[in-house]
């Protein structure tokens, strides 16, 4: 199969500034190159995939980026800039198109969904957030009466933010094994990782780590500047390490000597990507029964699910984290996230999007 991929439309990959997406995107271009497909990447100016998918032809395009958005009211209406780089990926996809069996859209934004609509190409979307304006659900729900194979969903629990979906084609996520090594440190530290951003609920990990008197790791970029220092003002000065945004191979070796990640969202998390990225170093995670984290944790055998704000439970559950077997997360992400198995899941799903058009 020939695949155009269409990157996010916040900063380039490699930045940090497309939260998920990025490690996504370079997974999937891993996993698909891996099961003998072409992939041809668009992506915003500088960014650049990982060692192992240097196969993958990236073109570049510049422009403004779109903005997030989870970071803007329900009910706002789609803006796009002048010079627009999520419009001008898309002139360069509808170019390419002539040459690929399928266009694969991994922005969460207006303009790529409702082309669906006006092309003859194939074009399928990997929606890789809840529902956050109700625009774009609006629209999805507008294109699925046309196109019902069109759209994938990360988890179960994130597609049920789409109700008029009836039967969601669920991919799941995957990660490349080779890139995280397993490690038994029982003794670590408390870590967090994730866009510093009010929707990822930072403060209530760090609420714990002061309960224990212990320092919070955090990895990640801050997204939002005012909301990271009024957590921090929150609590006594050295609680929170902030330990910046680092590549997946410099993250995984720190994370890995960790002895539990606190993942905290407030939102309904698409996937969380951070949770099986820990697990794959050996590293249990507790997490907030919201969203994604509720299907890939398993309750007691790779971590702890916490009913949504309750941190107290988050707290006590810290408390008996050496119950879980460091092994067994190492093992559920090889048998059920791994970068095949994703891979084959979405060639499956374009298969059919592919068929609807012949
Ligand atoms: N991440 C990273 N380096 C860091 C911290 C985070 O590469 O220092 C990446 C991490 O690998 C993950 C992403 O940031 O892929 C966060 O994705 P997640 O799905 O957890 O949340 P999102 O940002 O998409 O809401």
């Amino acid at each position: 199969m020939r695949i155009v991929l269409i990157s996010t439309p916040i900063g380039f990959l490699g930045s940090g500034k497309g939260g998920g997406v990025e490690l996504t995107l370079n997974s999937l271009v891993s996993g698909l190159i891996s099961l003998d497909h072409s992939v041809e990447v668009i992506a915003p100016k500088n960014s650049k995939l990982h060692e192992s998918d240097l196969k993958a032809k990236l073109h570049f395009v510049e422009g403004e980026d779109q903005i997030s958005w989870q970071h803007q009211d329900y009910n706002a209406p789609v803006s796009i800039p002048d010079n627009s780089l999520l419009a001008g990926m898309l002139e360069k996809a509808l170019e390419m198109a002539k040459n690929a069996d399928v266009l694969l859209n991994m922005s969460y934004d207006w303009l790529p969904i409702w082309m669906t609509l006006n092309i003859e190409i194939p074009i399928a979307h990997i929606i890789s957030m809840g529902s956050e304006s109700s625009v774009i659900s609006n629209l999805i729900s507008k294109v699925y009466t046309k196109y019902p194979n069109n759209f994938a969903f990360h988890t179960k629990i994130q597609a049920n933010d789409y109700p008029f979906i009836k039967k969601p084609t669920i991919i799941g996520n995957g990660f490349n094994l080779d890139n995280y090594t397993f490690q038994d440190s029982f003794n670590g530290s408390l870590a967090w990782v994730g866009r510093v951003a009010p929707e990822k609920g930072l403060e209530d990990a760090v609420y714990v780590a002061n309960e224990l008197g212990e320092k919070l790791k955090v990895w990640g970029v801050t997204e939002d500047e005012t909301y990271a220092s009024r957590i921090e003002q929150s609590f006594p000065q050295g609680t929170i390490d902030w330990k910046g945004f680092l590549s997946t191979n410099e993250l995984q070796k720190e994370l890995g000597k960790c002895r539990v990640l606190l993942n905290t969202p407030k939102w309904n998390e698409a996937y969380g990507n951070v949770i099986v990225e820990a697990l794959a170093c050996g590293v249990p995670v507790i997490a907030y029964k919201r969203g994604g984290p509720s299907e890939i944790i398993q309750h007691g055998q790779t971590g702890y699910l916490v009913d949504p704000d309750d941190k107290k439970n988050l707290l006590s559950y810290v408390e008996i984290i050496e119950k879980i077997k460091r092994k067994n997360c190492r093992e559920w992400v090889e048998k059920n996230a791994s970068t095949d198995i994703f891979a084959s899941k979405v060639v499956n799903w374009l298969n059919k999007v592919i068929n609807e058009y012949k």
